[in-house]
């Protein structure tokens, strides 16, 4: 769930629909979250029928608080014929584990439920249930067959648990993207709980505006922005452990894990914000950075730049947040 990227945009959005001038807007609920669509239509299309139903159609494959949906049942072993969607996720999911040295792993599943940020309660964590999730992460665990009635997922381990959920906004969002072009919409600003992408320009000509959440002191601090950004056909995602954790002894632990440990993160980053032209991308490197903490993702970035380059941080500098914006976001500031 997201909630830090503020569509400035939407403060001007509330005029009536048939005012051609102004972008049609559509708002409603989504995986656990809200989401805004702002759109402009010369036929004035109500979207929101279609929206919905491709919203909840994803969740009955991706959703991990939806009982009976696919990835639950593969969970449990119930399932294998994988769908389009799944099969394109696990796809996109290797080889983001593979360009981020396995600081991203969507087989992180039941270790996220043993701290208790799925959909179970939180148990007493053990050292030896943590160390053999772990070792069984480094191992094959499963193979993917392909025959006339699609493909198949064999798992060789049922511990290890599938968790979509770093990526499951941004791809939602990048389905969404896909309808609105095969719709010939070409003026959109999609918002799934802060997972944005956006295409062209507004009626004025004037870019797609969107603020980047100040890191909140907790989760029920409100909402204010430390940044805005202009989009202009790319997406952006921001990863924070400000608003999703849980307090034990005073000490706060991260929602993100680190495989190589199976510990929740521990370093000074507070947010990431990732810019690219592809919301399922920026939304993985955006959890795989909060994984890999500020210096190790800015070395990343470093000898990645053809793949990932407007990054935005804020992080924790003895009790103080400080902000850091590679050079290619800079250019996208404009406050
Ligand atoms: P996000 O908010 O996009 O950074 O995604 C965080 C969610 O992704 C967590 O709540 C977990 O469900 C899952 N997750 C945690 N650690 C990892 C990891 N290292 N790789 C992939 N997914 C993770
Ligand atoms: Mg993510």
């Amino acid at each position: 769930m997201k909630f830090r990227i503020l569509i400035i945009s939407s403060l001007v959005l509330l005029a009536s629909c048939a005012d051609k001038s102004q972008p049609i807007r559509i708002q409603g609920e989504a995986q656990g979250t809200y989401y805004s669509i702002a759109y402009y239509d010369d036929q004035q299309r109500d979207l929101k029928p279609q929206i919905d139903s491709l919203l909840q159609n994803f969740d009955q494959t991706a959703s991990l608080w939806v009982e009976n949906s696919l990835i639950r049942r593969i969970n449990r072993n119930e399932d294998s014929v994988l769908n389009d969607d799944f099969y394109a996720m696990l796809k996109y999911s290797e080889g983001i584990k593979a360009l981020t040295d396995g600081a991203f792993n969507c087989e992180i599943g039941a270790l996220v439920n043993l701290y208790g940020f799925g959909f179970k309660k939180r148990a007493d964590v053990s050292d030896r249930e943590i160390d053999s999730l772990v070792h069984i992460l480094h191992q094959e665990t499963y193979r993917i067959v392909e025959d006339d009635a699609g493909n198949h997922i064999i798992r060789k381990n049922y511990d290890i648990e599938f968790d979509f959920n770093a990526i499951a906004q941004g791809y939602s969002v990048d389905l969404l993207a896909s309808m609105f072009d095969s719709l010939g919409i070409t003026s959109y600003l999609i918002d799934i709980g802060g997972e944005v992408v956006s295409k062209g320009k507004k009626k004025d000509f004037s870019s797609w505006v969107v603020g980047i959440e100040r890191p909140a002191k907790d989760k029920y601090d409100g909402q204010e922005i430390e940044t805005a950004i202009a989009l202009n056909n790319c997406s952006v995602v921001t990863s924070g452990n400000y608003r999703k954790y849980y307090e034990k002894d005073g000490i706060r632990y991260s929602h993100t894990i680190d495989p190589e440990t199976g510990r929740p993160v521990n370093h000074s980053l507070l947010s990431v914000s990732v810019v690219s032209d592809n919301a399922t991308f920026s939304d993985a490197m955006a959890t795989a950075f909060m994984v890999m903490g500020l210096d190790n993702s800015l070395k990343f970035i470093q000898t990645h730049r053809d793949q990932v380059s407007a990054v935005f941080f804020i992080y924790d500098d003895h009790g103080k947040y400080k902000t850091l914006a590679t050079p290619e976001f800079d250019k996208l500031i404009i406050q």
